[in-house]
């Protein structure tokens, strides 16, 4: 009905709202994907890495390359939106991230640079599933993503509640952190809660263990650098009476590379194992890399901010915005080829696009769908320009 690439975007937009999918099951949003651009005369290759799908446009002989990605899951969450006419239709289930914008953000790339031809070489558009379970890039890549669909570079957006609608910011090195997983097992031995002195208190370890790993940070890491570790869980099998024989400590940690990634596994590894042995304890610690970090390489950052600023004015980039410590998938492929991640702007206004991502009342603002469709267009020119790219 609507005419305007505008008024596409965002019936595109709103449809994919309306049924959110989770990870690995964006069945019907990749069938979805795929037919638009299908019909905007791109080559289709669908099923990689689960329901990850690749769109190739070549224009010209050039043999550059790049990749512009947008992730397509959805949140196991209960949209609470009286009177939002493009609620989610699928119980239990909704796009509180804004994963619905960036595909439509990307497909109106497609659909610019389809009709305009103005590039000299192939953009792969990849659309990758499971983005919120950090599984999905991984998924795509073990699939042969990048031995089948090769890039020089790839090119990813977030859209950012409290940015001003149609701002850019981004940064060279690490703009999102790694999150890692942490699970440790103390087993001790259960007594009466009037005995201790026959037992081994898997409580009182475990709470040393706790206060110990905040050290870490504070005595082990150079004060320069940036982490965060969480213990978010700490369970047992005791009762009112009864001094448990097992207590599981569950977390999180945050970080911006491999080297500190490291130095946090082995620190809370010989906390944990050294205070039980301490306390006649056996310890058990896991520790699983959930997320990499997302680190920004410099060339393309500056293709980023000259894509942005041609876009949304000079004003309106940020080129150097404080690292966030929140993590993001897009950082698995970055740790492959190099590339730029920006954060986009979706409002400060409470109601308009203010709300925080995840938040059941979350929605993404259909006002920025334009700006970041020609921010992405924008990147193809500036890294595909005509006539200095032939081989
Ligand atoms: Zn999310
Ligand atoms: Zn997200």
């Amino acid at each position: 009905m609507e005419s305007t690439l505008q008024g596409q975007l965002k019936s595109w937009r709103q449809y994919l709202h309306q049924r959110p999918e989770t990870g690995f099951e964006e069945i019907h949003t990749a069938h979805y994907v795929a037919n638009i651009l299908e019909t905007l005369g791109l080559e289709v290759h669908r099923g990689i890495g689960g329901t990850g799908l690749v769109a190739n446009l070549t224009v010209g002989d050039g043999k550059r390359v790049i990749g512009v990605r947008a992730d397509m899951d959805a949140l196991n969450i209960a949209e609470q939106a009286p009177g939002r006419a493009h609620a989610s239709l699928n119980a239990g289930k909704m796009h509180a991230c804004g994963h619905d914008g960036h595909m439509s953000m990307v497909l109106g790339a497609a659909r610019l640079l389809a009709e305009q031809r103005d590039f000299d070489g192939t953009v792969r558009f990849i659309f990758q599933p499971a983005e919120e379970h950090g599984r999905g890039a991984k998924a795509m890549m073990a699939d042969g993503l990048f031995d089948r669909f090769p890039v020089d570079a790839i090119f990813g957006a977030h859209n950012m509640p409290g940015m001003p609608a149609g701002t850019f910011a981004t940064r060279a090195g690490g703009i999102m952190a790694s999150e890692d997983n942490f699970v440790i097992h103390i087993k001790g031995r259960g007594t009466h809660a009037a005995r201790p002195h026959m037992g081994a208190d898997p409580i009182v370890i475990a709470a040393q263990i706790v206060l110990a790993l905040q050290t870490i940070v504070s005595r082990n890491l150079d004060p320069s650098l940036q982490a965060v570790i969480s213990c978010t869980e700490f369970i047992t099998d005791g009762i009112r009476n009864v001094i448990p024989s097992n207590v599981i400590i569950k977390g999180d940690t945050r970080s911006y590379s491999k080297e500190v990634q490291a130095l946090l596994e082995t620190r809370m590894r010989e906390v944990s194992v050294g205070i039980c042995r301490t306390h006649g304890a056996e310890c058990s610690f896991e520790y699983t890399h959930e997320f990499a970090p997302t680190v920004n390489s410099e060339q393309f950052v500056e293709l980023a901010v000259s894509a942005a600023r041609n876009v949304a004015g000079d004003a309106a980039v940020d080129a150097n915005v404080q690292p966030m410590m929140i993590s993001e998938d897009f950082g698995a492929f970055l740790q492959v080829v190099p590339g730029n991640f920006i954060f986009i702007g979706n409002g400060d206004a409470p109601e308009r696009g203010g709300i925080p991502l995840h938040n059941a009342g979350y929605d993404f603002n259909d006002d920025i769908l334009m700006t970041g469709a020609r921010y992405f267009a924008e990147i193809a020119r500036l890294a595909l320009p005509v006539g200095t790219n032939r081989s």
